[in-house]
């Protein structure tokens, strides 16, 4: 593969491998710095197409977000912004910006972006995220790659419970008709071998063009209800994602400071998408995600 880079600033380069100058699919991950499956996976894809003879319109960067991925950071050390919401840019204030302008520039010329996320702490299935936004032609193509690339659930934004999710590359990239979706994996310990495999494998089929005469099956879309936790203590979980659970099922326990045992249930019926690891949690920490299902 050819390797480019995108000029940030005098110590800031960001790499890109590609194996065509045409911009066909751009694939990127570690806007998060602390997010590291999608950093692996597409390590792991650059590894597979390096002796490709082929041009496959294709770009990759495997870790945009360098700074903050060095300090395993969600936002970037030192203007502790999160580089996912403040898209797009119209004016540089600090890296975060800067890296967020070239990216942008950069991918706006893409027909496809896929932008490879991970739910911290969280044992989940592996999402598409449905920004609910895009015109229905766009949307549907969009679910259909999803479906493509083995998504098990796509996940729609809720803006009324989740208002700050404002300002997304993928959004910004919608507005310009580019089939510009996230996928959410679980983080790389929780990341199986099977899973990872399966991501890479379906992901190079993409850039193949394999895909494409494939039927795809509908995917299961949900409105993405998070339930944040009412109290301090330890939190163990007591189901897996991908259940469907009743309103009022248990999801969990929480072992308060005092060793009194809090049962934490569900308000909604609807799937289990993801829940906490067992862990510390304070009052207002998200613990766990119910999706409702809704019409795609
Ligand atoms: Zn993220």
């Amino acid at each position: 593969m050819k390797i480019n880079y995108l000029d940030v600033n005098k110590k800031n380069k960001i790499k890109i491998y590609a194996l065509d100058d045409n911009p066909g699919i751009l694939l990127i991950a570690g806007v998060h710095g602390d997010e590291k499956s999608g950093v692996v996976i597409l390590k792991k894809i650059i590894q597979q197409l390096q002796n490709s003879d082929k041009p496959y319109p294709v770009a990759i960067i495997p870790c945009v977000n360098i700074p903050a991925y060095k300090a395993n950071s969600r936002l970037h050390p030192k203007d502790k912004i999160d580089l996912n919401r403040i898209f797009p840019v119209i004016k540089i204030k600090s890296e975060s910006y800067q890296i967020a302008k070239v990216l942008q520039d950069f991918a706006e010329k893409f027909t496809t972006v896929i932008d490879i996320h991970v739910f911290t702490g969280q044992h989940t299935l592996i999402c598409g995220v449905d920004l609910n936004i895009a015109e229905d032609k766009i949307q549907k193509k969009i679910k259909r790659i999803m479906s493509q690339i083995g998504m098990e659930a796509i996940c729609r934004i809720d803006h009324a419970s989740e208002p700050k999710k404002d300002g997304s590359l993928c959004a910004y990239l919608q507005h310009k008709k580019i089939l510009a979706f996230g996928i959410e994996l679980p983080p790389l310990e929780g990341l199986t071998k099977n899973n990872a495999n399966t991501i890479t494998n379906n992901l190079i089929a993409l850039i193949k063009g394999f895909h494409k005469k494939n039927k795809v099956k509908r995917l299961k879309s949900y409105l993405r209800l998070p339930i944040f936790s009412e109290y301090t203590g330890f939190f163990s979980p007591k189901k897996v994602p991908g259940l469907e659970v009743k309103k009022g099922d248990t999801i969990g326990n929480i072992t308060g400071n005092d060793q009194q045992n809090l049962n934490v249930s569900t308000p909604f019926n609807g799937r289990l998408i993801s829940v906490s690891y067992e862990k510390s949690v304070k009052g207002g920490d998200k613990i766990f995600v119910i999706g409702k299902k809704i019409k795609s």
